[in-house]
């Protein structure tokens, strides 16, 4: 294992090998690797069903691997869970907020429950409470918190225990746009002040807006890893997306645009298809004129350098909206 000069691992968490099948059959995780550099952002990005939770729930000492080792802050969670849990702070999917107490009695019994008390319990939550501005608010019941406001209560309980590695899975689901904005500047600050935050997210714009490293999940493992602008950057050319006037059969679109040269990676889904061009703009004419020459009638045309939902296509052959159907 590496280390930092200070002795702590280099990667805060490591995964090998993970395996995971569900009673049924169902095979959650099938050999998943990765690991996360102590004080990063790294987001697991996937479609539902992808296997992300199943992944968080294991490094969480909550369910157990069928074959594979997890290490994190350097302590295995099979053999040394006690040890990962003193370092690590969770934050579920489903909220884990008390409604009918206040922000104030929900971070102190949180703190209790990892043994804390006293006045340092006390100092810690107010500490959390001014943290993610919620201090004003912290004798309020947390039923009349928004959305926005209980997720950040959320996270000031996974905080409580000053861990190393705090874990957020989905952490801003349901929020509105302005409020997931607010959380991803906490998260982005938390990690400038060291700690690593492993998330994982079905959100594309929540991934490249948040993370240094976008590990993308597909079937139980990783597609493709890197920073969002190097994952981007591996794809030559440009997406053109055209929206026709009507439905068009799949064959006829593909058949049609065999037909320009230098096209690649055709996805049709309802009236839009998506194709990847070596220069874009110049690429355009000749799509559009092929298409209405076999009287497909086109509404709009965008040409845009590629997105993470491009990364995903270009390794999985689906595109992000269409394996979220399938799941
Ligand atoms: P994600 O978090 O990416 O949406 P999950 O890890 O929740 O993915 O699920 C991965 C796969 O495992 C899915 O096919 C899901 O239906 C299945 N799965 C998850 N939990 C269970 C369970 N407790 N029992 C059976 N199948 C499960």
């Amino acid at each position: 294992m590496q280390a930092n000069r200070d002795g702590s691992p280099t990667f805060a968490v490591e995964v090998r090998d993970l395996v995971k099948t569900y009673r049924g059959g169902v095979r959650a995780l099938a050999g998943l690797n990765l690991s996360v550099r102590s004080g990063s952002v790294f987001a697991l990005l996937g479609p539902n069903g992808a296997g992300k939770s199943t992944t968080i729930k294991i490094l969480n000492t909550l369910s157990l691997p069928d074959s594979g080792q997890a290490r994190i802050g350097g302590f295995d969670v099979l053999t040394q869970a006690q040890d990962v849990r003193r370092i690590i702070g969770c934050v579920a999917q489903m909220s884990g907020v008390d409604v009918e107490s206040t922000g104030r009695e929900n971070l102190t019994l949180q703190g209790q429950l990892h043994g804390l008390g006293g006045p340092e319990l006390k100092r810690r939550v107010d500490t959390l409470l001014q943290r993610m501005s919620l201090a004003q608010a912290a004798d309020r019941l947390a039923r009349t918190y928004s959305g926005g406001m209980q997720r950040k209560l959320d996270i000031a309980m996974g905080l409580i225990n000053q861990p190393k590695v705090l874990f957020l899975d989905e952490p801003t689901t349901g929020l509105d746009p302005e409020a997931r904005a607010d959380l991803w500047n906490e998260i982005a600050l938390l990690s400038k002040e060291g700690l690593t935050v492993l998330l994982t997210t079905h959100y594309l714009e929540e991934a490249d807006r948040l993370a240094e490293i976008v590990a993308i999940m597909d079937r139980g493992k990783k597609v493709a890893e890197g920073t969002p602008e190097a994952l981007k950057a591996e794809l030559q050319g440009d997406a053109i997306q055209v929206d026709l006037l009507a439905l068009a059969s799949h064959d006829q679109i593909r058949t049609t645009l065999s037909e320009v040269p230098g096209l690649g990676e055709l996805q049709v889904t309802g009236n839009s298809l998506h194709v990847r061009a070596e220069h874009g703009a110049s690429a355009v004419p000749a799509v559009l004129l092929a298409l209405e020459s076999q009287g497909l009638r086109v509404a709009s045309v965008k040409v845009s350098r590629p997105s993470l939902d491009d990364v995903y296509l270009h390794h999985t052959g689906r595109t992000f909206a269409q394996a979220e159907g399938q799941s």
